[in-house]
């Protein structure tokens, strides 16, 4: 009944221009505007919806999507890392561990016991249980850098790309989390149009990194 495919890109972020662009030269022409919640391409049957990063994993994953770019971090951390298809090489950044500048710190092995601020618990418990390291994890949405230096916390666990954010809150980042970029996700159970068009799509992806590089 439904012979379009339906990607979620982010509405309005760090992954939304790259998104555009890479659909726009996979050579796929659509209408933008800035208020509009979905677009029709008008030279591919795709219909292109503006979420929220943190929905896409869940409703592709429901179905209410059928692809969607979004970083791992967002992906891993939602729990769907089987969603993922094809890695975009865009939106890099990684996820550290940081503490106070004057910290005494000589490894992981001295968060021990202390409070960490994050927005990352899923990630986080697991570099932590893999290290051996027991925690206490307080999640909180933003702001996560002024956690320590209002006494929230003794360390966090943040995206990081530069460095600068962190230098300006008196953090020294101290361990790499994970290490994340976009990616393009996919529901599990295309009918067979969907996943040919999924095909064709994933193709033209590919030519356009190798063109890049
Ligand atoms: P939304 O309002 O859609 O929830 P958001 O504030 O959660 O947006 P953004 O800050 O726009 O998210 O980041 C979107 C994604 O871009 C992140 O999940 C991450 O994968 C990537 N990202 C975040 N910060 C950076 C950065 N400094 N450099 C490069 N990529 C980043
Ligand atoms: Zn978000």
């Amino acid at each position: 009944m439904n012979h379009m495919i339906r990607l979620a890109i982010q509405k309005s972020g760090r992954l939304s221009e790259d998104s555009l662009n890479l659909i726009r030269e996979c050579g796929i022409s659509f209408l933008s505007s800035t208020y509009k919640l979905k677009t029709e391409a008008t030279n591919f049957p795709l219909e292109i919806l503006f979420l929220r990063d943190d929905d896409i994993p869940g409703y592709v994953q429901d179905g209410v999507a059928d692809l969607g770019i979004v970083g791992q971090n967002v992906l891993i951390e939602a729990g769907y890392p089987a969603l993922e298809v094809e890695t975009l090489g865009f939106s890099k950044c990684r996820l550290s561990l940081a503490v106070p500048r004057g910290a005494n710190y000589t490894g992981v092995g001295d968060l021990e016991g202390k409070n960490i601020a994050t927005s990352y618990p899923e990630i986080l418990g697991r570099y932590l249980a893999g290290e051996g390291v027991k925690a206490q994890l307080h999640t909180i949405s933003g702001s996560v850098e002024i956690a320590p230096s209002i006494g929230l916390a003794d360390a966090i666990c943040d995206i990081v790309s530069s460095g600068s954010t962190l230098l300006g809150n008196g953090l020294r980042e101290v361990e790499t989390v994970f290490r994340s970029e976009a990616v393009l996700i996919a529901n599990q159970n295309l009918s067979a149009e969907k996943q040919e068009l999924l095909d064709q799509l994933r193709f033209r992806m590919q030519a356009v990194r190798r063109a890049r590089r």
